[in-house]
């Protein structure tokens, strides 16, 4: 392995042999542009946030980002590739400097047929949708940041999100076609992935080559309602998630379960949710409405709010209390809140843990498919006291069967993945040779 060098970088140099493409330079804006969403972890919070960039360039095309990646092999600058910087885990914060790569004028959507679409990294996934609705279509899963988050940077860094009770998780064959990438040898290459192969880069947080190109296949659009249902007990609430889950006749793109207190943080939906209920926050299509009404029934459930499809962008937009935007509404009362992902596998281990940590650990369960089967995950809000006592939760669940992706550190194996595919140390070794690409973050190259 050859090592990124010692000597004193020549700034100047790199920003005269750039000249031609955006560099943003400002302190204050190289600095807002090295940071994301770290901070929902008290942990990564002291960790990350001084850590910043050298230098922010914003290509616009391949041949820029080309470009780039040579100046940053022959100056051995270290490349930090960032999309709209929504990541939760400090996935694209540079922890030794150097430049950031910001994908967001890479906006271009070379290709929307029936299916599936060819779109540039920064493409915004609801700008896209915009587009691909017109004909029919929309994206098989979006993370509830779609408004604002890149596909480029969901691909890189995320996992899953609405849709995932559909069509399972980002890493699950068949929901990523195709990437184009850029590497960073001495002489860049562009090469494409197909297939399997696309694992290589596939959430690898930008360790592995820069995305300059993706293929993505798509879902039929069906004409979706927002609804809430609201229970007395949570387990009523729980198993309503599951048994919706499984009711393989119901379209649904949503089904998010919330216990109390949670509820009590969605202010904008405090006249649909009685203090001290628990409930469900559903995306269902129009037309099973009347069957979805007898399964709420079944468990005692009660509809207080239903957004009609043709109601569209009005009023509140419930996919924005769901999944990691849960956190968000919560610790934007109290900061103290951090919080889990986890998965379950099953109910029975849900309500252990429910009854075990009270009102320390409130359960969020967002239901996605895995291997085939609706499970719940979640996404537990934690009141954080000491970092001893995190990991005290952490691995209670983990003694007792649960697996957690542990949300508060940046380094790719120690997170969701726990290990590195041999496949892709291999492929960082061709493709990043200098270890240039987003350093520090996997393990696996820092220990070789
Ligand atoms: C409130 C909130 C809710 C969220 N909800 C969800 C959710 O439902 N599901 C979910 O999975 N995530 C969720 N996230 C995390 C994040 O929003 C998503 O994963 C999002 O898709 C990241 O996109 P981004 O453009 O912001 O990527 P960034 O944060 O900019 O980048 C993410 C990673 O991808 C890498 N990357 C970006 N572009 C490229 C490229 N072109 N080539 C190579 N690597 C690249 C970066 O280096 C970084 O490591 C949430 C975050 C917040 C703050």
């Amino acid at each position: 392995m050859k090592s990124i060098t010692t000597k004193p970088i020549d700034w100047d140099g790199i920003k005269r042999e750039l000249s031609g493409i955006e560099i943003i330079t400002d302190p204050v804006q190289v600095a807002k542009l090295s940071l994301d969403y770290y901070h929902f972890s008290p942990i990564l919070q002291t960790k990350l946030k001084h850590k910043k960039g050298d230098l922010v360039v914003r290509p616009i095309d391949e041949t820029e980002v080309i470009k780039i990646a040579q100046k940053c092999v022959k100056y051995k600058v270290p490349l930090t590739v960032r999309g709209a910087g929504t990541g939760n885990y400090g996935q694209c914060i540079p922890l030794h400097g150097g430049v950031i790569l910001d994908t967001t004028r890479m906006n271009k959507i070379p290709s929307i047929k029936p299916g599936v679409a060819i779109v540039e990294p920064g493409v915004k996934m609801a700008a896209f949708e915009k587009i691909s609705t017109d004909i029919g279509w929309e994206l098989r899963m979006v993370p509830s940041t779609y408004r604002t988050a890149t596909i480029g940077g969901f691909i890189g860094g995320g996992s899953a999100g609405l849709g995932s009770i559909n069509y399972g998780q980002l890493r699950d064959r068949g929901n990523l076609h195709a990437v184009r990438v850029v590497t960073l040898e001495d002489e860049p290459r562009v090469l494409e992935l197909r297939g399997d192969e696309v694992q290589k880069v596939n959430h690898a947080y930008g360790t592995n080559g820069i995305i300059t190109e993706l293929e993505i296949p798509l879902s039929p659009l069906y004409p979706w309602a927002e609804i809430i249902v609201v229970f007395d007990d949570f387990t009523s609430a729980a198993k309503f998630g599951q048994a919706l889950s499984d009711s393989d006749g119901l379209m649904k793109k949503l089904v998010s379960i919330h216990a109390a207190p949670i509820p009590s943080y969605f202010t904008a939906l405090s006249s649909y949710i009685p203090k001290g209920k628990h409930c469900a926050l559903v995306m269902l299509a129009e037309f099973c409405l009347e069957p979805f009404q007898d399964l709420v029934g079944e468990y005692n459930g009660q509809i207080t709010y239903h957004k009609t499809t043709e109601e569209g962008n009005k009023g509140t937009n419930i996919a924005e209390f769901t999944w990691n935007h849960t956190t968000l509404h919560a610790r934007s009362v109290d900061p103290n809140i951090t919080y889990l992902q986890t998965f379950f596998f099953t109910l029975d281990l849900v309500e252990q843990m429910y009854a075990h940590f009270g009102d320390e650990v409130m359960m969020h369960l967002e239901f996605l498919r895995v291997g085939g089967k609706a499970i719940p995950a979640g996404l537990q809000l934690v009141r954080y006291t000491t970092e001893e006592r995190l990991n005290e939760i952490i691995r209670y669940h983990e003694e007792r069967g649960a697996f957690i992706a542990n949300p508060h550190t940046y380094i790719l194996e120690d997170g969701g993945r726990k290990t590195i595919e041999p496949e892709q140390l291999q492929f960082k070794k061709m493709v990043d040779p200098y270890g240039l690409m987003n350093p520090g973050k996997m393990r696996a190259w820092m220990e070789k």
